[in-house]
């Protein structure tokens, strides 16, 4: 038998691109490792709330057509992340706004939580010499101050990435905004929102009538063969099966087989309990643990991202389901989350990239093939660039 594709990782960037090389009339065979689809966007029902496996995913997105393209999977809710941050006994709305300030300070206007904002910045600059910021610490020194960077970043940033905040690029956190009105919505975006009954079906119909393997793994069961009619170039086999091309979507190091040395991840551990005697444990989706002391850096509430479920349906789901977030180093056999961006492994990325480019037939693509922090609507949007590019 032969296939045009096989595509390696039944994530949302290879069921994307899987969906729309089926739908063009290519005949595609996807497989994963793990032992279900969807990758880390998987959701299963536990106690009757969906249960994000790998981690909080929040849908969001100012690209109108990726949304409306995943609307066509899932209808979504009307979710809006608005993060609580506690540290030690003190709670307060993220991302950083005028409830923030309002709590930090006891102020009430704009003009007010500026004033003390541009002393606390103009504070810590003279003190410290900082012109144009050098590190994370710099960055969010110069952006918000002492009281925001010692109670809401540093902790939670230094746990997250397992290092010093000065030794972090100031990048990490230009992904938070800072805000002078009420508005606790963590996004700046148009859209957004949680598929009602989870991200796995959104999956599954974009796999549905391709062949898909699970417990396959590319490295074991997958062979490389010279192609008979093109020199140079290399087709691959499995089971006797013969593809044309791969879209890979794992780690771009373990391709070709770490001859450079393995890339950089940041990897998580999570902790789920399910507490069948408590309705309602946090208040809300997420808390964000900004304390060095606290070993996770959040709290999930699961329950709370079925945003008004309750009172859809009208009787209540009693219990709750809670997962805490533990950073964590990453080694080999771990799941790899974070791609940690810093010169070493931007150069050594470089390395397999030029590797890469030698075979045409090999598209890398996703988190993992392109080694790169992508948030979802990104990885649909790459995705269909991809295809688009290819065909
Ligand atoms: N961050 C922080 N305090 C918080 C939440 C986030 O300092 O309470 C910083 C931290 O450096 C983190 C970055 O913002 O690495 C991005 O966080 P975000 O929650 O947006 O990323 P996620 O891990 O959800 O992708």
């Amino acid at each position: 038998m032969n296939y045009d594709y096989l595509i390696v990782g039944a994530g949302l960037f290879g069921s994307v691109c899987a969906y729309e090389l089926n739908k063009r009339g290519k005949k595609c065979k996807v497989i994963d490792r793990r032992d279900h689809i969807a990758g880390n966007i998987y959701t299963e029902k536990v106690n009757g709330i969906e249960v994000h496996q790998y981690g909080a995913h929040i849908f969001h997105t100012s690209d109108k057509e990726v949304w409306d393209y995943v609307g066509k999977f899932a209808e979504f809710n009307n979710y809006i992340n608005s993060p609580v941050a506690k540290y030690h006994d003190e709670l307060y709305n993220l991302p950083f706004n005028m409830n923030t300030f309002s709590k930090m300070w006891g102020i009430t206007t704009p003009a007010e939580a500026r004033e003390v904002i541009d002393a606390q910045v103009a504070r810590a600059k003279a003190e410290r010499g900082i012109t144009e910021p050098k590190n994370l610490e710099e960055q969010a020194l110069s952006l918000g101050g002492q009281d925001i960077y010692e109670k809401l970043i540093k902790g939670y940033t230094e746990k997250q990435w397992g290092r010093d905040c000065t030794e972090l690029p100031a990048f990490i956190i230009k992904r938070l905004p800072f805000r002078f009105v009420y508005d606790n919505n963590y996004f700046n975006d148009r859209y957004q929102g949680i598929p009602i009954g989870g991200y796995t079906q959104i999956v599954r119909r974009m796999l549905e009538g391709i062949e898909t393997e699970l417990g396959r793994d590319f490295q074991k069961d997958v062979s490389e063969i010279p192609s008979m009619d093109h020199p140079g170039i290399c087709v691959y086999e499995m089971d006797g099966d013969l593809f044309s091309n791969v879209i890979y979507t794992g780690m771009i190091d373990e391709f070709f087989h770490y001859e450079y040395g393995p890339l950089e991840y940041r990897s998580l551990r999570f902790e789920t309990e399910a507490l069948p005697d408590c309705d309602n444990y946090q208040g809300n989706a997420v808390v964000n643990y900004t304390a060095r002391e606290v070993p996770y850096t959040r709290i999930i509430e699961h329950k709370h991202f079925e945003f008004g479920k309750d009172a859809v349906i009208g009787k209540p789901i009693h219990g709750t389901v809670i997962t805490r977030e533990y950073p964590a180093a990453w080694e080999r056999g771990m799941e790899p989350y974070y791609p940690v961006n810093n010169d070493r492994n931007a150069a050594l990325y470089a390395q397999y990239r030029a590797l890469a480019d030698e075979k045409p037939n090999v598209i890398f693509g996703g988190r993992l093939g392109m080694y790169r922090y992508f948030d979802m609507d990104k990885v649909i949007r790459a995705a269909l660039d991809t295809v688009k590019g290819m065909l």
